[in-house]
């Protein structure tokens, strides 16, 4: 075990709830509970058997106050989350016990856990990696069930096998080019140029698949950014209502995600879309187009994809012309609103290469073909051949580092370059990889990572 000292902290969200939890792990964890639980048959934890649940009160050892009636269960290191000693004490779910309890296991000798610091734990004990750990938070903030599925398969370890499988054929290849550092004088072939570019070539296209996999993993962690724009009056509004009326996301605030703007999300076939700034949208009635035009440009910094809202009962004005044309280099959909009354916008008018939809949020037709085409845009260029799927921005960074350097191993190889300078690139390559499951990810990513988590994780 790494550390020493117990830690303690409440992990079931504060408020009026049924039952509240309060976590300790740590050495002294059941020692520390038993001087505040008192059973009815007078037994005690400690000679309680792992992996049970006693029935009895939290006393107050200086008063002997009952502060609450509650189940503690028993779990003594190995088998548990953070590899050590933990007891769960089950109270009811008021801010005011838990917090009485709490106080109460620090007073006998615990210290409060940092924000994930069960979960750090957990890591450094080897119970999980790196990746793992990440994917912990992510079952915990999943906007939709489609996310917290790819976050569940991260925490089962699909990414961290894959990871590990690319390693292994790396640590491979580099014992190969660095044999022949190691022994020239002795009777070594010396590697042979094919073998190695074959073998780099395979990790190459192995990686690139896994970069590929995280346009589509990003949107299910991240959720897609969607900026619905358009000159005051074209319906974003209705259009925004009426989206949410059928598909609203059930998203929960985490704390530490304070975003300026407001946003709604939605789920679209599992898909968490999430549209920006809808205050604005809404507020947006009686504005100048001239402003709405502007309101709409900035709207769209950002966003992944745009949906543009005309409306299709009048002809094209300059401002819808001048923002078909600034929204260009994005992901946009021309949304042609207003399909229940008479079209003026021939849909052959409008420019070729971005996709148009004709809806009505008056009427609500036409949202399906909508949503449909927000994720095949969202998803356009990616094969899906992958069955693993990066979902962390993090991770990808790595593993585009990771291909920087085999890239550049192969280059060497190409140019005829020595061994030794060979093995750097690999050497490089073998951190870069080690970094996604925690193997060489340095001390102070390590800690920021677990400081994104809630405290009680
Ligand atoms: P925004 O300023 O772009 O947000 O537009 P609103 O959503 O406030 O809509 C402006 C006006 O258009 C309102 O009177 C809406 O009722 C009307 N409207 C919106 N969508 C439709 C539609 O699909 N059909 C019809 N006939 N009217 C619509």
């Amino acid at each position: 075990m790494f550390t020493e000292d117990t830690v303690a902290a409440i992990s079931t969200p504060l408020g009026g709830g049924g039952i509240g939890i309060i976590r300790l792990s740590g050495r002294d964890a059941v020692k520390i509970a038993d001087k505040i639980f008192s059973s009815p048959k007078k037994r005690s934890l400690r000679h309680t058997l792992s992996h049970r649940i006693l029935y009895g009160h939290i006393v107050n050892p200086s008063s002997r106050e009952i502060v609450d009636e509650v189940l503690v269960s028993i779990m003594r290191a190995p088998r548990t989350y953070t590899k050590e000693d933990v007891v769960e004490i089950n109270c009811h779910g008021g801010p005011v016990p838990l917090h009485r309890i709490l106080e109460l296991v620090l007073e006998s000798g615990a210290r409060l856990a940092e924000p994930g610091e069960f979960t750090k734990r957990a890591f450094l004990n080897g119970r999980l990696d790196l990746a793992q750990a990440e994917a912990v938070l992510d079952v915990i903030s999943a906007m939709t069930e489609q996310s917290q599925k790819a976050a569940m398969e991260q925490l089962g370890g699909r990414l961290s096998k894959k990871i590990e499988s690319l390693r292994n054929k790396l640590i491979e290849l580099t014992a190969f080019v660095e044999a022949y550092i190691d022994f020239p004088e002795e009777d070594i072939e010396p590697p042979s140029l094919n073998d190695m570019r074959e073998k780099a070539l395979e990790l190459q296209q192995a990686l690139r698949q896994l970069i590929d996999s995280s346009r589509h993993g990003i949107i299910l962690r991240e959720g897609l950014k969607t900026a619905i724009i358009g000159r005051p009056n074209v319906g974003k509004s209705s259009l925004l209502n009426a989206l949410l009326e059928q598909d609203r996301a059930i998203v929960t605030e985490m704390p530490g995600t304070t975003r300026d703007v407001i946003e709604e999300c939605l789920n679209i076939h599992g898909f968490p879309v999430r549209i920006m700034d809808t205050a604005g949208i809404r507020e947006a009635k009686d504005i100048a187009e001239k402003e709405g035009v502007d309101r709409s440009l900035r709207a769209m910094e950002g966003a992944d994809m745009v949906l543009l809202v005309l409306d299709g009962s009048e002809p094209l004005r300059n401002t819808d012309k001048e923002l078909i044309e600034k929204s260009n280099s994005k992901h946009t959909i021309l949304v042609i609103n207003k399909a229940d009354l008479s079209p003026k916008i021939p849909l052959d008018t409008l420019p070729s290469g971005k996709p148009a939809v004709e809806v009505s949020a008056l009427k609500g037709t036409g949202l399906n073909e909508l949503k449909d085409r927000i994720i095949k845009t969202a998803l356009k260029g990616v094969s899906g051949t992958s069955s693993t799927l990066v979902t962390n921005l993090r991770h990808v960074r790595a593993l585009e580092r990771t291909l920087a350097s085999i890239n550049s191993f192969i280059d060497g190889v190409n140019k005829g370059l020595s061994p030794e300078f060979l093995s750097i690139e690999l050497r490089d390559a073998l951190d870069e990889l080690g970094e996604i499951v925690g193997i060489t990810t340095p001390e102070d990513i390590l800690n920021k990572i677990f400081m994104d988590f809630c405290i009680g994780k």
